[in-house]
């Protein structure tokens, strides 16, 4: 059974973590064994602990420092994950290096594209004929807006290529592509939905599949990529 380390959220404040059953369900139906790097475990741990596991699964949560990618904060920015601004580049680099693939949900998806050296869009713009709305308030799981998944990417194999409807729970956005990345999806308004990369196995999405599979049962196959190609690297 292949290993997946993850990260989750955490609140500064409050001095816990937690993380949705949604990533721990989804790894799970799709063959894998999870296990969770808490952010209040010391960087150098986790990295350690990251030898133990097949792949990385980035998850969603706060916005990222800016201070990651040199810009300053819009006056929009919301709340920050320091703990996690510290701690996932570092297991970013180190799946890198061991070779693991990475799959990046939300805010996972995003910090891969900074790790990576590219930027982000802080406040996604909610004005003009163009803009639509990517912080439902509907369902959590509910499709909410369409993206337009690229022909011949490995998502379109997941998925399919076109259009598909999924959720959408994030106001910031990918802005300049890291190199080595390749967009494979975008929403209408041309937001940036999906990355990756061939190899290093990098799958990003910026939706969240962990919400929505036990009502779209479609949206397991991203975990069951992902858990196929993390049994593969032993
Ligand atoms: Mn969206």
């Amino acid at each position: 059974m292949a290993t997946i380390a993850i990260t989750c959220m955490h609140n500064y404040q409050g001095g816990y973590s937690r993380i949705s059953d949604g990533y721990i369900k989804a790894i799970e139906q799709a063959g894998g064994g999870p296990i969770v790097l808490p952010p209040a475990l010391s960087p150098s741990a986790g990295v350690k602990l990251l030898s133990l596991a097949d792949g990385l699964l980035l998850t969603g949560g706060n916005d990222l420092s800016p201070f990651l990618y040199g810009r300053e904060p819009h006056p929009q920015l919301g709340d920050g994950a320091v703990r996690r601004d510290e701690q996932e580049p570092l297991l970013i680099k180190e799946a890198l290096r061991l070779g693991l693939p990475i799959l990046g949900v939300c805010r996972g998806m995003q910090i891969i594209n900074v790790t990576l050296g590219g930027t982000i869009i802080q406040h996604i713009n909610q004005e003009g004929p163009e803009a639509i709305q990517h912080r439902q308030n509907s369902p959590g799981w509910r499709r909410h807006h369409h993206v337009d998944i690229k022909s011949g990417t490995r998502l379109a194999g997941i998925l399919g290529s076109g259009a598909i409807g999924v959720n959408s729970h994030h106001h910031q956005a990918v802005e300049k592509l890291a190199p080595g990345l390749e967009v494979s999806a975008y929403a209408p308004d041309g937001t940036i939905e999906a990355v990756e990369s061939a190899s290093p196995w990098i799958t990003g999405v910026q939706w969240h599949p962990e919400m929505m599979f036990e009502h779209y049962p479609e949206f397991l196959k991203i975990f069951q990529a992902f858990v196929a190609a993390c049994a593969g690297q032993k």
